[in-house]
């Protein structure tokens, strides 16, 4: 046995629930979604209020720049794979992030697209290596990755929590308003990301030798110093595609013209990989294809949240019985119901597993659905407690957060468990790229929809309201017919599944 062998062997015989390493992983990543979901909540706001951009163009512009940060997990997570590694690339990822986060507090306004392009790069780096890096500290045969899972899980919303208040609470003057001038306010919340991100790698920096050989380059280039350049071109290829992303995301024809290509090429690929595979196999590559289909539906009605969400929040909703600001609530309800109740629906499925009535993986996800679709439905009906001036409940508002996330918790985490465990070991990495592609497109399809319900500028608040919660109700409809349909099918593509549960 090698030295590299010896130290993962060590790493993975570890006593009790978790690997000690999961912890340096945990508070890296949560700093990350800080970052992210912090931004992710401040866009289309910044954008109507701040750009006078039309709440059409800045859902559209949400959506391509959320397809972006997704779709480029997809090439950075292939990047690290072949030449970078995970530890390094998340170096570089992080360094993007905090380079478009310092042009962002120079000047916001004139800055916006070359900033967020940085940012959308250097998220591809980080994120898709960190969770697997979290995959890597398990043997395969592990039962207790699952729950590493959950609760890495729980480090990504508490740092989308934070994220969520603090950056557009400083950036609308409801935090730390005594302290930031006015003028100023919206600098220092684009500035927070630098600040996490500087925060989230020195926390890397200091605990990556604990991972051994866990993110390591596949390259040795001590020993293969002619390869060497291969980590420069990437370097080097990364900081070309800013400017495109830039382009991209300013002019989201060109987004359109992404998404038609990489969704059927991607899908090419899989099949030419499937060509090779033996039928059981590619029974369960179609199975895991099918919840990556239903998937990007399902982030297309969620992402709401960061698109027609937060403006409707802006416009439509009072401070509720906790007098909050209705966008900070847009942007942490959700994730702290995560952090409150993924244990307790884990405790759920185990109390019906002992019974022998667990729903199986695809029934979770056809109740995902269900609970999306009701909860569209009660954002929909809120406005029945609208005063004349378009303002309704913030309260039904949070009670229909709840439901959302009662349907994420049971599609998510058990969507990436089961790309692990549809695909075949030299596809792994393709079809966890193929399941944030989904998200891609769901944040891609996000856009349109929240384009589509947008209100006319010259809309009263009332009937603004109006055009808004019809537009919800349709999704819910999406929703709950997609979660029946889901449930339906279910016995098939069990059966295509084979042996994993
Ligand atoms: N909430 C999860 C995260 O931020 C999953 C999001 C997604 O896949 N669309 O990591």
């Amino acid at each position: 046995m090698n030295n590299n062998e010896s130290q993962l062997d060590s790493i993975r015989n570890f006593s009790g629930a978790y690997p000690k390493q999961i912890w340096s992983l945990f508070f890296s990543e949560m700093w990350e979604r800080f970052c992210f979901y912090g931004m992710r909540g401040m866009l289309t706001f910044f954008m109507v209020y701040h750009m006078a951009m039309e709440e059409k163009v800045a859902n559209l512009q949400y959506g391509a720049t959320q397809a972006w940060v997704y779709a480029f997990t997809f090439i950075g997570g292939m990047f690290a794979d072949k030449i970078l590694g995970f530890k390094k690339s998340l170096f570089w990822g992080g360094i993007l992030m905090i380079t478009g986060s310092l042009i962002l507090t120079a000047d916001p306004h004139t800055f916006f697209f070359l900033g967020i392009a940085f940012l959308v790069v250097g998220t591809g780096f980080f994120k898709p290596n960190i969770s697997s890096m979290v995959g890597q500290l398990y043997g395969a045969d592990d039962q207790r990755r699952d729950a590493g899972f959950s609760l890495f899980y729980s480090g990504i919303n508490i740092g989308a929590f934070l994220g969520g208040i603090l950056m557009i609470g400083v950036g609308k003057g409801e935090i730390l308003s005594n302290i930031i001038p006015e003028h100023l306010r919206w600098n220092v919340a684009f500035g927070l990301v630098a600040v996490a991100m500087f925060i989230s790698l020195i926390i890397f920096y200091s605990t990556r030798h604990s991972l051994g050989p866990i993110g390591n380059s596949p390259i040795d280039y001590d020993n293969e110093t002619g390869k060497k350049w291969y980590v420069y071109a990437v370097y080097i290829g990364a900081l070309a595609c800013v400017p495109v992303i830039m382009k991209m995301v300013s002019n989201t024809r060109y987004t359109d013209w992404f998404m038609y290509i990489i969704g059927p090429f991607s899908l090419l690929y899989l099949f030419f990989e499937m060509s090779k595979l033996d039928r059981q196999s590619n029974l369960k590559l179609l199975a895991a294809l099918v919840f990556i289909v239903f998937s990007s539906l399902f982030w297309a009605i969620f992402e709401q949240a960061g698109g027609s969400l937060s403006l409707y929040s802006a416009e439509h909703l009072n401070r509720g019985t906790l007098n909050i600001d209705p966008n900070i609530v847009n942007n942490s309800a959700n994730s702290l119901f995560v952090i409150a109740f993924a244990p307790l629906v884990g405790l759920l499925w185990l109390w019906l597993h002992k019974r022998k009535a667990e729903p199986n993986s695809v029934v979770k996800f056809g109740i995902g659905f269900i609970l999306l679709g009701l909860a569209f439905y009660v954002f929909g009906a809120n406005k029945m407690f609208a005063g004349s001036n378009g303002i309704t409940s913030g309260d039904i508002f949070i009670f229909a957060y709840f439901v959302v996330t009662l349907g994420e918790i049971a599609l998510s985490p058990i969507g990436l468990s089961l790309m692990t465990k549809l695909a075949t070991p030299k596809l792994q990495g393709f079809m966890m790229g193929m399941w944030f592609l989904a998200s891609a497109y769901g944040q891609y399809i996000a856009g349109l929809f929240g384009a589509g319900i947008s209100p006319a500028e010259n809309a009263t608040p009332l009937q603004k309201l109006e055009i808004y919660s019809a537009g919800y109700q349709q999704f819910a409809l999406y929703a709950l017919i997609a979660g029946v349909l889901v449930i339906a099918i279910s016995p098939w593509v069990k059966k295509l599944m084979g042996d994993v549960k």
